[in-house]
């Protein structure tokens, strides 16, 4: 395969105004057949009395019923036809060929059926991102991720193969043993959640390996956590490893809808396959301007087994104005995934920012990669820790660590949190996502 298909300059650089008649015909082609195929869909849009006729402008878009992931949890499981997907599957069962579920903590997780084709897509999307990140057919790409239900890596390591990048599939193997690989490979290119990659780096060096000298590895594609969009633990990963980290954006329901380009500029939505819209969270308008925070409500155009339209997935994002130097019209994000809208992050009556508290300990650099927020109750008020550990040779500088941590989160969270500090590598490391929020308030 060629790579330089997916550099595609017809789609990627269209003028807005074609490229929402091209998102306006791609929406209709997918809201017919959710119609006409998923009994889920059908319903719901009876219900709201919306058919296909009616969606013939791009405002039109804003009229149709949202979905989210607890309408789809009712409809799948035990009991439901076809098993486990439910009546949502818009294709015979026999024609389903991947099975992947989402990775929440509590509950049913998303059963998430996929044609062929529709994994074909994934693979797709994924290769525009890593084809604007810079692979080629020269690169290899080294993935240490645990090849399982969740859908986490699988689309860079099909991306990467449509490049014609070599893929070393690095799943059951530990740590260190990853790292030799790496090296004994000269592989080029890794990808990984942020948390994993910086973990990895510590790891490395204790077997007296390190990453920039000693690895070949100069591009990192990170997704699954926020930190590939905050500068500070981006600046760390690339320091750490000597190489060039982007963004990737995507999940399990939806697909790998954002990527980053070479120049680091924010997250592109991939305009060509999806349509993101974002929602003032308290008037429920659609916010074109830049600047201006919403949740992310995201359609996929070109997903046939389980539809995903105007899914509301909770995110807040907000469009940044600037014209990205790659020449791509894809808009831009600001500072990638900024939080949750709904109230687990709320504290004190305020909208915490996971983000926000991630930006402000990573800049700090006495302390080490990870932190943990933990929110409980003190009477009927909000109490929130941060638990830091400071890196073994700066130990005498808590107190002045402590007070830049306080005003620091007061400035960009308008919070106030108690500190704790721990031994070094005493809070807990984890190779996929990481939960560093805790929420223990009863419910
Ligand atoms: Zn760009």
């Amino acid at each position: 395969m060629n790579s330089e298909e997916y550099w595609n300059p017809i789609l990627e650089t269209l003028p807005r105004e074609k490229l929402e008649q091209l998102q306006l015909k791609k929406f209709k082609e997918i809201f017919s057949w959710a119609y006409e195929h998923s009994k889920f869909y059908h319903k719901l849009y009876h219900d709201a009395g919306i058919e296909p006729g009616d969606i013939r402008t791009f405002d039109d878009i804003h009229k149709v019923p949202k979905t989210e992931k607890a309408m789809l949890r009712d409809i799948q499981g035990e009991g439901k036809e076809p098993f486990p997907y439910g009546d949502i599957l818009s294709v015979p069962l026999e024609q389903v060929t991947e099975y992947h579920q989402t990775s929440g903590t509590t509950g049913q997780p998303v059963y998430q059926a996929d044609t062929w084709q529709d994994w074909d897509f994934h693979a797709e999307s994924f290769a525009y991102a890593l084809y604007a990140q810079g692979y080629r057919d020269t690169d290899r790409l080294f993935l240490p991720f645990g090849y399982n239900i969740f859908i986490a890596f699988w689309g860079a390591h099909y991306a990467a193969e449509k490049l014609g990048c070599e893929v070393i599939p690095g799943g059951v193997l530990n740590t260190e043993a990853r790292i030799l690989k790496m090296q004994e490979l000269k592989a080029t290119a890794m990808g990984a959640t942020p948390t994993y990659v910086l973990g990895m780096a510590e790891t490395a060096r204790k077997i007296g390996i390190d990453p920039p000298k000693d690895l070949f590895i100069r591009k990192i594609t990170v997704a699954g956590e926020p930190g590939g969009s905050i500068p500070a633990t981006r600046k760390r990963m690339e320091d750490a490893w000597g190489a060039k980290v982007f963004d990737q954006s995507g999940s399990t329901e939806i697909g790998h809808w954002g990527l980053e380009c070479r120049y680091q500029a924010g997250l592109h939505v991939n305009e060509a396959f999806f349509l993101v819209e974002i929602e003032d969270v308290d008037t429920g308008k659609i916010i074109n301007e830049s600047g201006k925070k919403g949740k992310m409500v995201v359609t996929t155009f070109n997903r046939m087994a389980q539809p995903c339209i105007r899914f509301d997935v909770k995110d807040l994002i907000q469009w940044n104005a600037r014209q990205c130097d790659c020449g791509r019209t894809f808009r831009l994000l600001d500072g990638g995934i900024m939080g949750r809208a709904d109230d687990i992050t709320k504290v004190k009556g305020v909208l915490l920012s996971p983000t926000a508290i991630e930006e402000v300990v990573r800049d700090i650099p006495q302390l080490s990669n990870e932190y943990q927020v933990v929110v409980t109750k003190k009477g009927d008020i909000d109490d929130i820790t941060l638990k830091v550990e400071v890196i073994p040779e700066y130990k005498n500088d808590e107190a002045a660590i402590r007070t830049k941590l306080v005003d620091q989160l007061r400035v960009k969270t308008n919070l106030g949190y108690n500190i704790e500090f721990h031994e070094y590598e005493s809070l807990p490391r984890s190779q996929t996502k990481s939960r560093r929020f805790q929420d223990l308030r009863p419910h």
